[in-house]
This record gives structure tokens, sequence and C-alpha cells, in this order.
């Protein structure tokens, strides 16, 4: 199994700046380190150089996207936009998504990774692929960047592949903690784009994201999940939503929008995965792209802000997407797999405890 990987260090050099963590900084708000740094991302090839496991993978070489590639998904006013502000020293899209002088050509390098990795399966360089790109794109729509995203990098992928090598169906999985609502808006009104997102209910953008929102053919997909999400409901999740869906749909590429802010230690939501989580669902789409799609893969990678966690989830993701181990273990393991409530349904087994030391408790101590 060759499993291609994407990287650049002028990735990291898209200069968000100081905020007020995930927000811009206001009065009372002291500046610090955007939350969209580079630290989770760098930590996380470096531990894929430092394991040894970079070595067992087809390095790809990004190339730019053009703008002929972005206006099949964005709105050429809006890349004007953004080109226009950049030049001028940079800018921020909507508050939240501050950008620098050069992030203009960053996100293209950026988009054209994915790209790159797209190119390289197609190719039968490689069976699969991840793109370790920077900045993230899963937010953006057609006419505006939101959420640390410029453009969004998995929609102008999925459309690279269906103009470049003909195929009809796309399917793309985003288990990112948020809500993959620029992808939604994108392919809304298109039933050759399957676009499934596993998020936590409500979280970001707010409100985005519910079970109702089905597109206008149906191929559209949420799973909005309770905060405390661990294992247990996302492995229920994909036995009952993502891969009958995967399934009825048949695609001819399967894409996925890999952030990982789901992991138990991500500042910006509340779920509880670990990296083995992270590990198994990987198993499950390679699985997919075996049955579907000559094991047609490519990741693109989202968020994930905990520096010291990333990089385990990170590495065992391409473990299984290669199928190479490593010797590394991740430490943060026996931490995160322990938290309560990991099985499901963790929550109605919690109140019905709840309940019934309420209705004996008391009594019978009287
Ligand atoms: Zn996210």
């Amino acid at each position: 199994m060759a499993t291609g990987w994407v990287w650049s260090e002028r990735y990291m050099w898209h200069d968000t700046g100081t905020a007020g963590g995930p927000l811009p900084v206001s009065r009372w708000v002291e500046p610090m380190t955007h939350i969209e740094a580079p630290d989770a991302k760098r930590r996380f090839a470096n531990l894929v150089a430092a394991s040894g496991l970079l070595d067992r993978l087809t390095v790809l070489a990004p190339r730019p996207a053009t703008v002929a590639e972005l206006t099949r998904v964005h709105e050429p006013d809006y890349v004007a936009d953004v080109e226009q502000q950049a030049a001028a020293g940079g800018g921020n899209l909507g508050g939240g998504t501050p950008f620098g002088e050069f992030s203009y050509e960053i996100a293209l390098l950026a988009a054209g990774g994915v790209l790159s990795a797209v190119e390289a399966v197609f190719a039968g360089t490689v069976d699969n692929a991840y793109a370790l790109v920077r900045p993230p794109g899963h937010h953006a729509t057609p006419d505006h960047g939101r959420g640390f995203c410029l453009f969004n990098n998995v929609a102008i992928a999925a459309r690279h592949a269906q103009q470049a090598y003909q195929i009809e169906r796309v399917a793309i999985v985003d288990w990112d903690v948020h809500h993959g609502n620029g992808t939604q808006d994108t392919f809304w009104d298109d039933p050759s784009v399957l676009a499934i997102s596993i998020h936590q209910d409500g979280v970001y953008p707010p409100r985005s994201g519910p079970v109702s929102d089905v597109g206008a053919h149906g191929t559209i997909v949420n799973v909005p999940l309770p905060p405390g999400s661990g294992d247990g409901a996302y492995r229920a999740a994909f036995a009952d939503v993502v891969e009958p869906a995967l399934d009825r749909f048949g695609p001819d590429l399967i894409l996925v929008a890999c952030g990982f802010d789901a992991n138990g230690f991500d500042p910006l939501a509340r779920q509880m995965l670990s990296s083995e989580s992270f590990r198994w669902m990987t198993g499950r789409v390679k699985a997919a792209a075996e049955r579907h799609c000559d094991r047609r893969l490519v990741l693109t990678h989202e968020g994930g802000y905990s520096p010291f966690a990333v990089p385990f989830c990170g590495l065992a993701v391409v473990e299984e997407l290669c199928g190479i181990r490593t010797e590394v273990e991740d430490p943060y393991l026996p931490i995160v797999e322990n938290y309560g409530g990991q099985l499901l349904p963790h929550q109605a087994e919690a109140i019905a405890k709840a309940a019934q030391r309420n209705d004996t408790s008391w009594a019978s101590s009287s």
C-alpha cells in the first residue's frame, strides 16, 4: 500500500498573528497567539519524520492551485478580494480569520496540495494520500471565508477530480468537530457529491448542520453529536449513518476533511476521541474506498488545536493509511480512552444512574 504525503514548511508561514484565541482581540481580551497557529500541524509533520514513517511514504510536492481551479468552487470576486487584501499587507475574513501578506499564495499552495494528492492517486503513483495543508478549508463557502478558512480545499479537490478525471461521484466525509458548512453550501444542489459531516451539535458555525439539512437531492448528510461523545458514539455514527450512506452512493473517490478537534484534549470543542478512534475511522473509510473506488482515498487536514495530542492522532491516521505501525506509542491514549462515557449511550446511562440514586438514597437512610 503506497501512501502519499503532502507537506510544505510554507504552510506554517500563513500568518494569523495575535488574537483573543479564536476570536478577535477586544477591550478586555488580552492578545495572544491566534488559536489557528502552526504548532499542532508542524509537530504532526515532525512526528511523522521523527518516527521514521516519512521514509516509508511517497512524498508528493504540492503545487499552487490556479485561479481557474479555485473558481470551480468560489466566486471570482471573492478570490480577487482575498488576493487584493493580501497584497495590501493582509486582511481578515469575518473577524476571526486573519491572514497575512503572503497568505493568498500559501492558500493557493494549500488547495493545490490537495490537488497534487488527488492527481497522484489517479496516476496510480499512490493508493491513498494525506495532505497536511494549512490554512484549512471546510468553513469557506463559495463567496466568503470564515472559521480560519480562506478557500475550501476539499471542495476544490472534489471538483478537480470530476473535471480532470471524468469521474461522476465523489464522497466527502468530514470528521472535523465543526460543521463542514462551506462544503455543504458548495454541493447543496449537486447530487454528484455526497457531503457527510459528523460534528459537535451546533458548536461552529453556531446552529449550523442540523440533521434536517439534507440538500436538494438528499446528498447532504449531517450527524450532529452531543458534547461528550466518544469512541462509541462515533462507531455508531459510522455503522448507522456514514457507511450505509457511502455504500448507497457508490463513490468513485472518497475525500476526508480530517480535523483532529474531536480529540479529548481540544480547546475548541468537547468531544473525547483518542488516537485509536482516528485510526479506526481511517480504517473504515479505507475499507469503503476498497469496496467502491479502487482504493482511491485522499485525506486533507482541517482543524485540531491541541499541539500535544494532534501529532499522535495524525500519526495513527497515516499509519493506518499505509498499513505500517511505527514504534511510537501515544502517551495520551490511556488518559483519553479511560474518560468516563466512552461507550454509547453514556448520557442515558449516567442520567438513569443518577435517577436511581435519587430514588433510594434519601429514603433508605431515614
Ligand atoms: Zn474544526
